[in-house]
């Protein structure tokens, strides 16, 4: 068979492969195929049937969710040495058609930031970096439906580019809302407000509400009754049980000063707190302490009363203890 024909045969092997949705097979014939057209110096078409290759192994691995993250990388590796144009392909669930490669390059893109955020060992900055990235590309997809957003556990269902990178931007600014709550309450506002718009419009009601109920948590004010300082956002202070009385009740309704008390609470700002917390915790050492040594005492008390013990039956000292030594 003269290189030529041969060549033919591997590329329409490959593409039936495609059709009946043997993806695993379809991978390794374009694989040949692309070796073949480069041994007859036919570039371009050599770098599709690379680009197909990548696609179809992504296709061949959607029940594994971490071989199908690094057949997504492969293809936007695959992509970024030799980019083409246009590829048909036969996709998952039958769909057929003329795709351009950067929405798939896309997609993988989307999709392996936003599951890079979610890695724990990442600082804020790069997960924000990483959301962005993903939106950005989701959003140059528009409204198609994503391929495989299905088969990753980060987004879990057939949805939308734009519904992704929605999801993305919801995320960003959730986790704004969650670093700014601790050192500006204003600004922690602002970020949770996007993020519940956000998740309501990706009708994720669930998250809306918890995003909602963090709103009023950061929005609340208190005065601290210690230092007399007010206080923004709930995780900023605690409320200590107190004994307040008529007198105070009174004093309170007087000058109006209803923030610092809560029922039969006070208000105590976190730094008011941790002044008091030191001071049960230096206590409570020192009690252990005493604790410790009275235990060593009873102990002490206990063998001495062995001794005397052994003596009035007529024994030594040496019998009350076994004898060992
Ligand atoms: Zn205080």
């Amino acid at each position: 068979m003269k290189p030529e024909e041969r060549y033919g045969k591997l590329v329409h092997s490959a593409e039936n492969a495609a059709k009946l949705g043997l993806f695993e097979e379809a991978y390794k014939r374009y694989l040949k195929a692309a070796e073949s057209a480069i041994s007859l110096n036919r570039m371009q078409e050599a770098y599709v049937w690379y680009f197909l290759a990548s696609i179809y192994k992504c296709n061949s691995s959607i029940d594994d969710e971490k071989y199908l993250l690094s057949s997504l990388y492969n293809l936007y590796e695959t992509y970024n040495k030799h980019p083409v144009d246009k590829v048909t392909v036969y996709m998952l669930g039958g769909a057929f058609g003329e795709f351009p490669a950067k929405r798939f390059v896309n997609e993988a893109i989307g999709l392996l930031a936003l599951n890079n955020a979610k890695l724990t060992n990442m600082g804020l900055e790069e997960i924000v970096e990483n959301l962005d990235k993903a939106t950005k590309a989701f959003m140059e997809i528009g409204n198609d439906y994503l391929f495989y957003s299905k088969y990753l556990s980060i987004i879990n269902k057939r949805v939308t580019a734009n519904y992704a990178a929605l999801i993305s931007e919801a995320n960003k600014a959730y986790l704004l809302g969650e670093y700014y709550s601790d050192i500006d309450p204003t600004k922690a506002v602002e970020h949770y407000m996007i993020a519940s718009r956000a998740y309501r419009t990706a009708r994720r009601m669930d998250i809306y509400r918890d995003v909602i109920k963090l709103i009023q948590g950061v929005r609340v004010t208190k005065k601290c009754w210690i230092c007399g300082r007010e206080i923004q956002g709930e995780k900023h202070f605690v409320y200590l049980d107190a004994k307040l009385g008529p007198y105070f009740e009174k004093l309170i309704e007087k000058n109006q000063d209803k923030h610092s008390i809560h029922g039969n609470k006070i208000v105590v700002c976190n730094v008011c707190y941790s002044a008091i917390d030191n001071i049960v915790q230096e206590e409570q050492r020192k009690l252990r302490q005493l604790i410790d040594r009275l235990l060593q005492l009873e102990r002490t008390v206990y063998y001495m009363k062995k001794v005397l013990d052994a003596i009035q039956v007529g024994g030594t000292a040496r019998n009350a203890f076994g004898g060992g030594y």
